[in-house]
């Protein structure tokens, strides 16, 4: 039956993602991201019973609908890594089995599967649906909001795409530091040794960074930016620095982070200031792990074939709500390919699948 109405839902699930798509929403473009959140509050609105209620949360706008703080907690973003106009290059287009168009895969296809899904599910009582906008930047907005939802959840599903056809059971966590040094600007001819140079410091700990890495467990430590001088033949007086670290575990963050804390300067006037830390943790196997298995049953009950689960690199929101303890679930939305890429599309096929997939689940959980 889910199955069934799923499938009859495709056609308009297909005319909603190229709505999303065409309204473009760059997640540094807030008057677009207000439009996005327009759009997909509408569709909702058509879909679902009870209304979606745009709100603003430090500064930024959010789509919320549901329970403020339901048992299952339905998580997606609106925004996208693509500029305004980007739509004129990479046009919305969509055949019989592909759908094309900046943030189709990251994760406009991914809301209206959640939405859909929301839509298939006779009670949706204890159920909450929550869009976001600036989760490409790093959440730092809805932080909060997310945090606030999620304290009476069982379960968090994010639909952010598959990894192929896989559910993302673990994700790396990010760290980040923007480090900046403090030295004594000095003519770099006349008295060099009455200066303090910032970048030499600078320099020191990006080759020891390097050797932070660990490569068996996968951890990476990448300096990514670093600036420093203000003229040809001056000592530097200032240098900042970033790092970008990834590992699976948080044990493995938090090692960096120490490193990070105990690094000691050459001289003995330099200092260093560090700013950002651990940002998103990472998502650990054990938190997805009870959400898959079950995910597996409904399949089987669906007649769908077996879901299969990955691990990836890049860090998402389910990040923060399994570091909060709330067993989630992520890669519940789109199967597709191309995340921040050109090439980024959509399997239609699937979309009715994953719908019926994510409110099997849904509805499995709160039966229990
Ligand atoms: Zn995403």
């Amino acid at each position: 039956m889910l199955l069934a109405d799923a499938q009859a839902r495709r056609d308009a699930m297909v005319a909603a993602i190229g709505e999303l798509v065409q309204c473009e929403s760059p997640t540094s473009d807030l008057d677009a991201c207000r439009r996005v959140c327009t759009v997909a509050a509408r569709i909702m609105g058509g879909w679902l019973d009870g209304p979606a209620h745009i709100e603003d949360v430090s500064g930024r706008p959010v789509v919320r609908w549901g329970a403020p703080q339901p048992r299952v907690l339905f998580l997606g973003h609106l925004d996208t890594v693509w500029p305004v106009g980007t739509i004129e290059r990479l046009p919305w287009v969509a055949t019989c089995d592909r759908l094309q168009g900046p943030g189709v895969f990251d994760m406009k296809a991914g809301v209206v599967i959640a939405i859909a899904a929301l839509a298939l599910m006779d009670d949706t009582t204890d159920i909450g649906l929550l869009l976001t906008t600036d989760e490409e930047t790093g959440s730092s907005a809805s932080r909060g909001v997310i945090t606030e939802a999620i304290k009476r959840a069982d379960a968090v599903f994010v639909f952010e795409p598959a990894a192929g056809e896989a559910f993302k059971t673990r994700r790396k966590g990010t760290s980040w530091y923007d480090i900046t040094f403090g030295g004594r600007a000095a003519h770099a001819g006349l008295d060099p040794q009455r200066g303090v140079n910032a970048l030499l410091e600078a320099a020191l700990l990006v080759t020891d960074a390097v050797t932070w890495a660990n490569p068996p467990a996968e951890t990476t430590v990448t300096p990514t930016m670093l600036q420093a001088g203000t003229t040809a033949n001056t000592v530097p007086d200032s240098a900042r620095l970033t790092l970008d670290v990834r590992a699976w575990s948080a044990d493995e963050q938090e090692r960096v982070d120490e490193v990070v804390r105990e690094w000691r300067l050459l001289h003995p006037e330099a200092s260093m200031q560090i700013s950002g830390g651990i940002d998103r943790a990472a998502l650990e196997a054990e938190s997805s792990a009870a959400l898959f298995a079950q995910v597996q049953q409904v399949a089987a009950d669906l007649g769908l074939p077996a879901p299969t689960e990955a691990a990836v690199g890049g860090a998402s929101d389910g990040n923060l709500t399994a570091a909060a303890g709330i067993p989630t679930l992520d890669g519940m939305g789109a199967v597709g390919d191309g995340a921040h890429a050109d090439h980024e599309w959509v399997s239609v096929h699937d979309l009715a699948p994953r719908a019926a997939l994510a409110a099997g689940l849904a509805q499995r959980l709160l039966a229990d």
